[in-house]
């Protein structure tokens, strides 16, 4: 199987905690890695590769590729869960290597004039929309692009300030705070992303192509109420990272 997945070892180089908020905030670390052999891997935003920490390990787990296809290192941006394999992750240093599957997956990022894109991720499945929002900067490509990004708390926001940034390519963000702790000071979205948050902000949205990430609970439920207000199963582009 191993041999299939097609690793290769990886050094990191880099690795930065992205934690900024409360206490129950998710603890999120950034992994930066460069291709020991130098050749890097080419994917489309949206995909993900396998991270094994040995290559004869059994235990792997699969990570989204938050970088732009054009950087020359890899960067996943991943919870730190405490679970069997991130507390392994934990304990990685910058010169640990590590080995990286060929990225794969159907999630992908294939901008289109035809149609404008709606992103909607939840917690850590903002992942994969820094690939595809990195990659439209790259090609300086302007696009009416509508981000929900739902946290916990408002300290949660992943890279706000590179996020803030693409407002100039055309980004529109509606954050959404899900854990009420903030005294009342917080003037933007409240809860899970819904439907009814999403029309209130862009009426129409049926002729956007709907991509969506996060954890299985959060995909499930809006999928069906996407799909009962209409949206086509195959016009919905998802991640799902549960079983
Ligand atoms: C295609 C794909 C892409 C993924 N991309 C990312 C990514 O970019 N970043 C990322 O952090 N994870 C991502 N995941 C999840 C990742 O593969 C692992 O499941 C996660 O890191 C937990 O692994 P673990 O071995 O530490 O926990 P385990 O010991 O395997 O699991 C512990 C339990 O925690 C649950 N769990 C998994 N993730 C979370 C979470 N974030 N919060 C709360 N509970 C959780 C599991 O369902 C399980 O019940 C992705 C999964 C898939 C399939």
């Amino acid at each position: 199987m191993l041999g299939k997945m097609g690793l290769k070892p990886y050094t990191i180089y880099e690795i930065k905690d992205l934690t900024r908020g409360e206490p129950d905030s998710p603890k999120i670390a950034s992994f930066k890695l460069k291709p020991k052999d130098g050749q890097k891997f080419d994917f489309v935003p949206g995909m993900f590769s396998s991270l094994f920490l040995n290559p004869e390990d059994k235990l792997f787990r699969s990570y989204s590729i938050a970088s732009c296809p054009t950087d020359d290192y890899m960067e996943f941006m991943i919870e730190l869960i405490n679970g069997k394999f991130t507390s392994r992750l934990a304990n990685l240093k910058a010169g640990d290597e590590i080995y990286v599957s060929e990225p794969r997956g159907a999630f992908l990022y294939e901008p289109d004039d035809s149609h404008s894109d709606l992103f909607l991720a939840a917690g850590i499945g903002i992942a994969p929309f820094f690939s595809m929002l990195r990659y439209l900067k790259s090609k300086d490509m302007k696009r009416n692009v509508c981000l929900f990004y739902s946290i916990k708390h408002r300290e949660d926001i992943v890279n706000a300030a590179e996020l803030e940034g693409y407002k100039e390519l055309g980004l529109n963000i509606i954050y959404t705070v899900t854990r009420d702790t903030d005294n009342g000071t917080w003037q933007g979205e409240r809860g899970r992303i819904n439907t009814q948050m999403i029309q209130n902000h862009l009426g129409d949205y049926a002729s956007r192509t709907i991509y969506l990430c996060g954890g299985i609970r959060f995909v499930k439920d809006i999928v069906d109420e996407l799909k009962a207000k209409g949206a086509k199963d195959e016009e919905i582009k998802r991640d799902i990272w549960g079983e």
